[in-house]
């Protein structure tokens, strides 16, 4: 059985960064927390917890110490409240996620009201709506904006891991209900690369296998879009859940993962599959 892998899988730059400050920090000899785990990756967090990186679900749980910021990016205010606190601050916030928050305080510095779209209880879109002014509005798809519009002049920002037919589908019902529409395309490069490159190969393969956190929201959209090409698509957080079953019969299997998974896990996961072939 062949087994192929997308041009561009795994890990990305906004979580590489963000793993390697974390790393860092732990060295420094001193309490390190983040508020929420720091990727969506569980044995990734458990790994950085065996280095002493805590989880906090909030401030209030942090007394000392440094405050890793994830990728995801933060509330400003959240930050202001930990400098306040006498925490060491590390910012690890994505620069494309901070691109986001860029557009977001722009559009709405110019008057337009914003629509995000994007998962309403994501920590990255809490982020982005923290930038966006008090008339900003989530929407998912286009099935969630309201009846009403909040303005005629509408200004729209992107989860930078959503997918480019999402925010077309949005773009597209918005267009003829709005007299000017502003529309930053924040997706980053990274998740159309991971997207394209998977859409790709499951268009050339007979199942796929997506490796990444069962809570990671970008991996799910890469299993989201080989579904929409390819019915068997497998998605999986490591290779133990790997089932043999699944290849029974078939000549290729493709494999992908998220922007969050470490390399080592997609390759343990690549590993067991050939040893199924
Ligand atoms: S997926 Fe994109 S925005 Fe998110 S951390 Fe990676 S590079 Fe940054």
């Amino acid at each position: 059985m062949r087994v192929e892998v997308a041009r561009h899988a795994g890990v990305c730059y906004g979580v590489e960064r963000a793993l390697r400050l974390a790393q860092e920090a732990s060295e420094q000899g001193v309490e390190v927390h983040t508020l929420g785990p720091l990727i969506h990756n569980p044995q990734a967090v458990a790994a950085l917890k065996d280095k002493g990186v805590d989880v906090a679900s909030s401030l209030d749980e942090v007394d000392d110490g440094i405050l890793v910021v994830r990728s995801h990016g933060v509330d400003p205010a959240i930050i202001e409240e930990a400098v306040k606190r006498g925490l060491d601050v590390v910012d690890a916030t994505c620069p494309f996620v901070s691109a986001a928050h860029t557009c977001a305080e722009e559009l709405a510095n110019g008057g337009y009201s914003v629509i995000i779209v994007g998962e309403e209880d994501h920590p990255e879109v809490e982020g982005i709506l923290a930038h966006a002014g008090r008339s900003a509005l989530i929407v998912q798809s286009a099935v969630d904006l309201p009846a009403k519009l909040p303005a005629r002049k509408i200004g729209v920002v992107v989860q930078t891991t959503q997918s480019l037919s999402r925010l077309e589908e949005v773009v597209s019902a918005l267009l003829p209900r709005v007299s000017e529409l502003r529309v930053c395309n924040t997706i980053c490069s990274a998740t159309a690369k991971r997207q394209l490159s998977a859409e790709e190969l499951a268009l050339t393969v007979d199942a796929v296998v997506v490796v990444g956190g069962h809570n990671s929201g970008n991996t799910a959209r890469l299993a989201e879009i080989c579904r929409a090409v390819n019915p068997r698509v497998h998605h999986v957080e490591t290779a133990d859940e790997v089932d043999p079953a699944w290849f029974d019969g078939l000549e290729s299997v493709g494999v992908t993962a998220g922007a969050s998974t470490p390399d080592a896990q997609m390759a343990g996961v690549v590993e067991a599959i050939k040893g199924m072939g």
